[in-house]
């Protein structure tokens, strides 16, 4: 059951299950491909219905790591956690013992904030092991991933935009976001900096309130009509597979860009969006950003403007995809997945 699943999500080179009942850790860590360097990846904390579910997101968080680093161009290669359980629950104990598991992979795999892990839980995994990043600053880390995964989010939009609206500025138009977390509010901020006009939701409508509080132009919309708001940009920034049979043929935008792993519920998604004149931006390039200020973290000798160039880069990345997707007749994200593929190929080879 474990090793179909495995294969059927990507042939990863390791899955490790780990258990800690006196401190109420339970997860799993995916090793999906170290070709170009050890697997670096999140740790998300959520509390999964099923450890199915949560063996299934592991998997495929993981593939998108490998995918992630390489079409961004960093040495690196993919690999995720989950630990089941409600983040409300977390405690140092927890990610204490949970940087014990990641230190017996002797450095196979790093790991970082995700959905519900934040710079103070990477402060406790740091007591026992060094294979974490994305610490905070007074730690001589980067701090939170997130305004730079924002960053990237932001360019991968004015790709998106530049490509499928033929313009060069994002003034008036309208952006609906799903997901007022650590992301989406940085990302609203620069649109609304660009003179988008915003729609926003949260699961958690408090958060999109407080928001709007801050912003009153933005619009305030239930989690649950977000999709039937008519937009230029309909960007996800809360959970995956939000795009599914379900969801499609309530979509009313030009562009899908947002920040939120595998947006897509399966890949002939991105074929049915094609075929309704969406343009849908690969999630793990547009959301890259976050990932390569880690990276560049983890590597030593952290600078800011490095980074910053590196995300620019996104821009140029995604505006190559769209092009060879129109060029070649393929989906946005069998480019992309083709584009690191190749760089994992053309490494190997040296
Ligand atoms: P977060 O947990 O801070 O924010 C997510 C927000 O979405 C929360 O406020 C949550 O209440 C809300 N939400 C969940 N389900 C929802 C739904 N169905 N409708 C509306 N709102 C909903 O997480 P984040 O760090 O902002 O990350 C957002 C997404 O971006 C995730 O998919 C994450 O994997 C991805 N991502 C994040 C980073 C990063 O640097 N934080 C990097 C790469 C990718």
């Amino acid at each position: 059951m474990v090793f179909e699943q495995i294969k059927k999500y990507g042939d990863h080179e390791q899955v490790v299950f780990f258990h800690e009942p006196s401190v109420r850790l339970k997860g799993i860590i995916a090793i999906h491909n170290t070709k170009l360097g050890p697997a670096l990846g999140g740790c998300r904390m959520w509390p999964y219905a099923s450890e199915q579910e949560a063996l299934v997101d592991v998997l495929k968080l993981s593939r998108g790591m490998t995918y992630k680093a390489a079409a961004a161009g960093l040495d690196q290669g993919g690999g995720k956690s989950v630990i089941i359980c409600d983040p409300k629950k977390k405690t140092p104990e927890l990610f204490k013992a949970f940087g014990r598991f990641i230190h017996s992979l002797n450095g196979a795999y790093i790991t970082a904030e995700d959905v519900g892990t934040s710079v103070e839980d990477m402060k406790y995994i740091r007591e026992s092991t060094p294979f974490v990043t994305g610490l905070s600053k007074d730690q001589g880390g980067s701090g939170d991933p997130s305004p730079f995964t924002a960053q990237s989010t932001f360019m991968g939009i004015k790709a998106a935009v530049a490509y499928k609206l033929n313009k060069t500025s994002l003034q008036g138009l309208k952006v609906a976001i799903q997901g007022i977390g650590h992301v989406g509010v940085y990302l609203a901020e620069y649109l609304l900096a660009e003179g988008c006009q915003l729609s926003i939701c949260d699961i958690y409508e408090q958060r999109a309130k407080d928001f709007q509080q801050k912003h009153p132009s933005v619009e305030v919309v239930h989690h649950e009509k977000i999709y039937d708001e008519e937009c230029d940009i309909f960007s996800p920034c809360a959970l995956g597979s939000i795009i599914n049979s379900k969801t499609l043929g309530r979509l009313k935008c030009s562009i899908i860009a947002g920040a939120a792993n595998n947006q897509l519920d399966t890949l002939d998604m991105e074929d049915e969006l094609m075929k309704k004149g969406i343009l849908y931006a690969p999630d793990f390039v547009i959301n890259a950003g976050g990932v390569i200020s880690v990276c560049v973290e983890s590597k030593g000798n952290y600078s800011e403007d490095k980074v910053k160039n590196r995300i620019a880069n996104v821009y140029n990345v995604l505006k190559e995809i769209f092009s060879r997707s129109d060029e070649e007749g393929k989906n946005p994200t069998d480019v992309a997945i083709e584009i690191a593929n190749n760089r994992i190929q053309e490494k190997t080879k040296h």
